[in-house]
């Protein structure tokens, strides 16, 4: 069995871009509208002679707070059982959320190694204040990157598949 690496985060943070961006082709469906990832989508990838299965998590429908915050606690829960590690995808133009405290706090306690990801730092040369905040989630350095543009998903792959 490969290793396996889930992506989770809030809706519209960036998953299925990374998900492509790392895949190499697009498989994952990208969208402005929060939600669009039906399913669990997998694919094999590589890097550094290291193979693992990625996988894309989504299908949150937009609703109430409460409502999107229950859809992520199951999707982590899933990560958690199904992965070897797994990427908690934030992004540095919302913030940090009441959502993404409440998902870490759960990541956290999970046993299973938990890396942090500020996507939309388009600009890596000058991180945005917003990304210090989220120290305040307990779960390590905040790793820059920018998804939809590559840059950071080279560094951010070397250190996931230190995990293996
Ligand atoms: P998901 O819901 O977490 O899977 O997010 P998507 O991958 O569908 O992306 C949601 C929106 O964010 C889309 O409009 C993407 O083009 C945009 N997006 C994703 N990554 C980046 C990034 O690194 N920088 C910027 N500026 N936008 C991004
Ligand atoms: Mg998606």
């Amino acid at each position: 069995m490969k290793p396996v690496v889930a992506v989770v985060g809030r809706p519209n943070v960036g998953k299925s871009t990374f998900f492509n961006k790392v895949a190499g082709r697009r498989i994952s469906i990208i969208e402005d509208t929060p939600g669009v990832t039906r399913d669990r989508i997998y694919v094999d990838a590589e890097w550094c002679g290291r193979d693992f299965t990625l996988i894309d998590t989504g299908g949150i429908e937009p609703g109430s707070d409460d409502v999107i915050l229950e859809q992520m606690k199951a999707q982590a829960e899933l990560a958690i059982d199904m992965a070897d590690v797994i990427v908690f995808m934030v992004n540095v133009k919302d913030g940090m959320t009441a959502a993404d405290k409440d998902v870490a706090a759960m990541l956290q306690k999970c046993g299973t190694p938990v890396i942090l990801v500020a996507n939309k730092v388009d600009n890596p040369g000058d991180p945005p204040m917003e990304i210090y905040e989220f120290y305040n989630l307990g779960i390590g350095d905040p790793w820059p990157v920018s998804s939809v543009h590559g840059l950071g998903v080279g560094d951010l792959l070397d250190e996931i598949v230190q995990y293996f």
